[in-house]
């Protein structure tokens, strides 16, 4: 078998303009765009993950690749130690060889799905290691785990070879976008991406005999402190602009990282009034496939990436 190259620079790298920042700069110069991210992957964690969605983990977990840094910087993200942007790559880059190795072991201990989290600055590199995991007979499902601010043309780009989406639905106020994560015309950019997910593959998921998808789409979103009319806005242009058969988590984890601990807002958990609020829009617009986050998830959702696994003590 001829022997290729995985880790050959994607051109897109050269001029990026990977995400909606379009920064225009060469990724393997010593010029960084905003995510500050070059050529190899900077990886946060690769683990076994049991805290998604029950036909996403099921009860071997789905292998995540947890990429560091992001083309959003979330005032209130709660995988902070790494997603700022502010901290250092020179660590933590690894071939995508080494990514495909480590992702292996993981295969080998019964995960059948791999999860890309925060791979919008990392799309073509993500295509890459899909094709080395190929390239080695290895077929999981494959998972986009995405906060919604992506190029739809990225997404088109993906038709065909993810098998599920699972975008982060964050705002359907500008303003907000822009105030806590920097993301400026957020709702425009997340809504043509996540309805070309939407086009790709409905409103029906696919379940193998264990009851775990194997393709579809499901929305996320999660619910913050005092913003609760954005949270109705996001649900009722789901179902405006694409269906109410759509799966939706809705997440009520949320609790204040050290960085926003004198917001006015932020600096609290949801109180189950606001979550109930959001609750009963879910249902007045239709919603009925989907999970629904207990009030009591914030308690145990609380990642800790410098440990070897972040989300087991
Ligand atoms: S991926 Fe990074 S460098 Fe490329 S356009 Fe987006 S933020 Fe800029």
């Amino acid at each position: 078998m001829k022997e290729k190259n995985p880790d050959i620079i994607p051109e897109v790298l050269r001029q990026c303009n990977c995400c909606p920042r379009n920064c225009r700069v060469d990724r393997s110069s010593d010029k960084l765009g905003y995510c500050k991210t070059k050529v190899k992957v900077s990886i946060g964690s690769i683990c076994a993950h049991r805290g998604e969605e029950p036909v996403i983990s099921g009860r071997q977990g789905i292998c995540n690749i947890f990429f560091t840094h992001c083309n959003m910087q979330c005032i209130y993200c709660q995988n902070y130690n790494i997603s700022r942007n502010t901290s250092s790559i020179t660590q933590s880059q690894v071939a995508i060889r080494d990514v495909v190795d480590q992702v292996e072991r993981i295969l080998d201990r019964g995960c059948k799905s791999v999860g890309f989290v925060s791979p919008s600055h990392y799309y073509p590199q993500t295509l890459q290691i899909i094709d080395e995991l190929h390239h080695r007979g290895r077929r999981p499902v494959l998972v986009y785990n995405t906060n919604g601010y992506d190029l739809k043309e990225a997404i088109e780009n993906l038709e065909g070879v993810i098998d599920v989406y699972l975008p982060d639905f964050k705002y359907i106020d500008e303003e907000l976008g822009r105030r806590l994560s920097d993301a400026p015309h957020y709702p425009e950019i997340a809504g043509a991406a996540i309805g070309e997910m939407f086009r790709q593959k409905g409103a029906d998921i696919k379940l193998d005999k264990d009851n775990l998808i194997t393709s579809g789409l499901i929305i996320r979103h999660l619910v913050l402190p005092g913003y609760i009319d954005n949270s109705k806005g996001v649900l009722r242009y789901i179902a405006e602009n694409y269906s109410s058969d759509i799966h939706i988590s809705l997440m009520s984890q949320y609790y204040p990282t050290p960085r926003v601990v004198l917001h006015s807002e932020l600096c609290r958990r949801l109180k189950p009034s606001e979550y109930d609020e959001v609750l009963a829009e879910f249902d007045r617009l239709g919603f009925y496939r989907g999970w629904v986050q207990q009030m009591e998830s914030a308690d145990y959702y609380r990642p800790d990436f410098a440990r070897d696994h972040p989300f087991e003590e």
